[in-house]
């Protein structure tokens, strides 16, 4: 069958990634953050192409977790949302999953289980995100409390997450890693902080574990370079086909509200791509697409199946001809600041719609 819209996912680059990770951590374990369907890349896919690379998984939720033991996996799995529900603590200890331990609604669960097997903890600091986790002053007799704590295997692990990690220049993360080693200081345990952008940016962040998320898909943590320009290679790249060209006059608007209006005659091309796809709502005009190789201007709305790009007069374009949307030379992350946005949104947004191609074997689908 032609494919229309698709998705070439290069398995290969892991490898090379991962190895980016261990040269910019090299004391440290790595645990794979591969949460949210491993960023849009397949959860199992790219879980199967790290057995033997990485010496542990996180995700955010138990399914996710459990999804992995069940095809097979065997490396320790983190759940960073930990539990809610004494059901899934009880999934937790049967698949073998550690959690994130982050709130006194947990402790309670915990004190009400009475399985014999002990959960693997992971204390979640609040070091400054002030998201999910335990402050300062709370942290010692939290500590203590699972200590004591039948249900809880020792030593706990302790883990926090960085809030601006991302700016070089902000010492909000340098805070946060002094707090963690002064609030760890004197408990034994495994210890995880960093993730993409403390692994890279911020040395001192690098303990028993580093968490790499988006750099195993070879995109940058930064919004001011690429994966590219970090030694990463990208693993995903989107593409579609041209299924019209027409004939533009100067002054005619193009696509819904009319956003767009031609400045001169031109030829139109019709992509068969749009936010049905995850390709970003809110791409301004003059966003980059490769038409045949050829950088070409977004134009006029993103609607739901399709786009409409700029050929210009002298285009020999024709329909059925290949376009990317983003990929090896055209960086998401560039994609990504023309509709206002990060590059995880991007690659986590790819509809079911879209075909899945594993550039290593074709036509596999998982
Ligand atoms: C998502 C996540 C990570 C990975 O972040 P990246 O920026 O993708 O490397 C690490 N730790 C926690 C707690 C997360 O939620």
């Amino acid at each position: 069958m032609i494919r229309t819209a698709y998705a070439v996912i290069n398995l290969k680059a892991i490898a090379h990634n991962v190895q980016q990770v261990r040269i910019a951590a090299p004391y440290s374990k790595v645990m794979a953050v591969i949460k949210a369907n491993a960023y849009g890349h397949g959860l199992l896919r790219v879980a199967h192409a790290l057995d033997g690379l990485v010496e542990g998984f996180a995700v955010a939720r138990v399914q996710e977790g459990v999804r992995l033991r069940k095809a097979g996996l065997q490396q320790r799995i983190v759940v960073l949302e930990g539990f809610t529900e004494c059901e899934e603590l009880q999934d937790l200890l049967y698949y073998d999953l550690e959690a994130s331990v982050h709130s006194p609604h947990q402790l309670e669960i915990l004190s009400r289980q009475s399985e014999p097997k002990p959960l693997n903890v992971w204390l979640k600091l609040d070091t400054g995100m002030n998201r999910l986790g335990f402050k300062s002053p709370d942290v010692n007799r939290i500590y203590e409390q699972l200590q004591r704590c039948e249900q809880v295997k020792k030593p706990l692990n302790f883990m926090t997450h960085f809030a601006n990690a991302d700016d070089k220049n902000d010492a909000k993360t340098l805070q946060q890693i002094v707090l963690f080693k002064q609030l760890t200081a004197n408990y034994e345990g495994e210890k995880s902080m960093a993730n993409s952008a403390g692994i890279l940016a911020w040395q001192d962040s690098q303990t028993d574990w580093v968490r790499a998320g988006i750099m195993l898909f070879g995109i940058s943590p930064f919004a001011d370079s690429t994966g590219k320009q970090l030694g990463l290679q990208p693993l995903m790249s989107l593409h579609s086909r041209l299924i019209a060209v027409r004939d533009v006059a100067a002054g005619e608007t193009v696509g819904y509200s009319g956003t767009w209006t031609s400045p001169h005659a031109t030829k139109l091309g019709v992509v068969a791509i749009g936010y049905g796809d995850g390709y970003p709502r809110y791409a301004q005009n003059g966003t980059p697409v490769l038409v045949n190789g050829q950088r070409v201007p977004l134009v006029g709305r993103v609607s739901m199946d399709m786009i409409t790009v700029d050929l210009g007069l002298n285009s020999t374009a024709r329909a059925g001809d290949s376009v990317t949307l983003w990929g090896d030379s055209l960086p998401v992350e560039e994609i990504a600041i023309c509709a206002n946005t990060i590059p995880y949104t991007l690659v986590c947004g790819i509809t079911p719609r879209v075909e899945i191609v594993e550039s290593k074997r074709s036509n596999t689908f998982e």
